[in-house]
């Protein structure tokens, strides 16, 4: 038995095989081939063609069945590779004339095709490298008959246990067959987080070390509240386990689901309490928690993992269905935030020294319009539903939303002329998370319809953490006082103005902080969809009146430790036996 250390991510407990999700890097051996050997060689890598071929129409079929036909197609591509005679004859010649092995052969082919793609000006043809690399290692697997557990023939739950999770790999991930996610790096608010909280799974990441430790089919405990992750545990600890995961489940099951979706504290103070959404098959958690509405729904998810850039009628059918579905509540489209952590493939977004300081989000929108407006146009097509809000992410200062606002005029005038239906007043909405336009909200506020607060980046960006590194997380505190200022006067900068704030960070969702910020003002609350039910539950057993004392007593402490302290002891005395119920588990 091993414990490892790592950073409590995302709450729970889960008990189960690990699945461990490498980056492969195969070593390909060349070895001489005798003139007898030639047609063996050939025919073993025809096997292996059709045996892929096989594997990718079992996948494609899969991905259909359960995320529509619009997903599948990015094995097309794939496919398409398998048949590229060019490149089998390639491999052909090379092992009739140099005589080598077909694993060399083949590797050495698809690097050469690679490179010449990547000199290529056609940006359709280089994103074509990514489909070739996944294709090959596929291939490469059968030839060195490497042993691998696929995902599809699994029998049973299991745990991801991976270096790191790209954001595409987690599109594709089934996510009724994942009970935790286990991660070498990460921070309490990067990506493979922040999809664990949405699913309502635990995750331990930032664990350094667990790639190592731990082998594929490992019996593993993840404990999500001490951020610790037991491999195979002795029979005590085992049970031990079984039975803290019997009581938790008992207690978040007896935790209420209203069926009512509006709520207000004791004194009647009315707050809105939304749900995050990253994929489509999110959006019926949002009903499923009574959540009302969407207060942020992550687009990048719809671009991510993709070969080509998703159209705006195929954008349109994804905002429509999520509108519709959440009627009569709304659903804020935030326009897309790649870069950070959160790439589309290399042709279009080069890799940077720093993403999270780089060519990101609205940065990237402005400057590739073409993007930035079949998104636009998708939005306000389907904001004719009615209940759609916009927000653009990671604006800085007046100047990018002037920019950003008149691009969506510029749209707006576009499908006027088109003779298109759309919301001519849909509102529109500024996250603030970046210091910059924390500090400048009063002119902000002047030219928007609503905020919303991003933490997940304020944080790291007042604070100087990066969010994604284990190895500077415990600087990460979302009750630092220099963010709690900030936070107090975005919000009432917002307020100044006449426009109402929201939050959609994961601050939002963590019930220690509910209190402060109801108690400084926050008019809506946006959060992973399993978090509502507790975060509601909170606010209707509190008074707006003793909210807003706690908050202002917070806002005289000096270090985080001591904002945390009061925090607890608060929630302590006016939950009583509620409090481990509703604020630890
Ligand atoms: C945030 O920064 O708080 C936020 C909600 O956006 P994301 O986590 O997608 O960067
Ligand atoms: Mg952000």
């Amino acid at each position: 038995m091993i414990k490892l250390k790592g950073i409590a991510a995302s709450s729970g407990i889960a008990i189960s095989k690990a699945y461990c999700i490498g980056k492969e890097e195969f070593s390909v051996p060349q070895k001489k081939i005798s003139h007898a050997d030639i047609s063996r060689e050939i025919y073993r890598l025809e096997e292996a063609l059709i045996e892929t071929r096989r594997e990718l129409f079992a996948l494609q079929k899969r991905i259909a069945d359960e995320l529509g036909f619009d997903h599948a197609r990015i094995f097309e591509a794939h496919l398409l590779v398998l048949e590229d005679r060019v490149l089998i004859e390639d491999i052909i010649q090379q092992i009739k004339y140099k005589k080598v092995n077909v694993e060399y052969a083949f590797s050495q082919s698809i690097q050469k095709f690679v490179k010449t793609l990547l000199k290529l000006e056609d940006e359709y043809l280089r994103e074509r490298v990514i489909d070739i690399e996944d294709v090959s290692r596929r291939v490469l697997r059968k030839l060195l008959k490497k042993e691998t557990l696929s995902l599809e023939d699994l029998k049973e739950k299991v745990i991801i246990v991976a270096h790191d999770l790209s954001p595409s790999q987690t599109a594709t991930l089934p996510k009724e067959e994942l009970l935790g996610f286990v991660t070498d790096i990460g921070g309490r608010t990067s990506h493979t987080t922040i999809i664990a909280r949405s699913l309502g799974i635990p995750a331990v990441v930032g664990i350094e070390v667990a790639t190592r430790n731990i082998k594929p089919g490992d019996k593993i405990i993840i404990d999500g509240y001490e951020g610790t992750v037991i491999v195979n545990p002795t029979s005590k600890v085992l049970k031990d386990y079984h039975k803290k995961l019997a009581k938790v489940t008992r207690e978040i099951k007896a935790i209420h689901i209203p069926r009512v979706v509006k709520v207000h504290t004791s004194d009647k103070r009315e707050v809105v309490v939304s749900g995050n959404v990253e994929f489509p098959e999110e959006i019926p958690l949002i009903q499923e928690y009574a959540a009302e509405g969407i207060g942020l729904y992550r687009t990048e998810y719809i671009f991510l993992g993709k070969r080509l850039l998703p159209t705006e009628d195929e954008q349109f059918k994804a905002y429509v269905s999520a509108a519709k579905k959440v009627k009569p509540h709304s659903v804020i489209i935030r326009t897309i935030d790649i870069g950070g952590d959160k790439f589309l493939s290399k042709p279009i977004v080069p890799a940077e020294m720093r993403p999270f300081l780089g060519w990101r989000a609205i940065r990237f929108c402005l400057a590739r319009p073409d993007i930035f407006k079949t998104q636009l146009r998708a939005i306000l097509r389907a904001s004719a539903e009615g209940n759609i809000k916009v927000m653009f992410p990671m604006i800085s200062g007046l100047e990018e939303l002037r920019a950003s606002k008149k691009l969506l005029e510029e749209c707006k005038k576009e499908l006027k002329k088109e003779g298109k239906k759309f919301d001519t007043r849909i509102s529109v909405g500024t996250m603030i998370e970046v210091p910059s336009a924390a500090l400048t909200a009063d002119a902000l506020a002047k030219e928007s319809d609503f905020f919303s607060i991003g933490t997940n980046d304020l944080i790291q960006y007042s604070l100087a953490v990066d969010r994604g590194n284990e190895k500077v997380a415990y600087l990460y505190e979302p009750g630092h006082p220099a963010v709690l200022r900030m936070i107090k006067d975005v919000i009432e900068d917002a307020h100044r103005n006449n426009i109402w704030v929201g939050m959609c960070g994961e601050m939002s969702g963590e019930p220690l902080f509910t209190l402060l910020l109801l108690g400084m003002g926050l008019d809506e609350f946006s959060m992973p969809p399993p978090r509502v039910s507790r975060v509601k539950e909170l606010i209707r057993n509190v008074n707006y009146s003793d909210a807003r004392k706690i908050a202002e007593r917070v806002l005289s402490f000096t270090t985080p430790r001591e904002v945390e302290r009061y925090l607890q002891a608060e929630a302590k005395k006016l939950l009583r036996d509620n409090f481990e119920r509703l604020i630890i588990i």
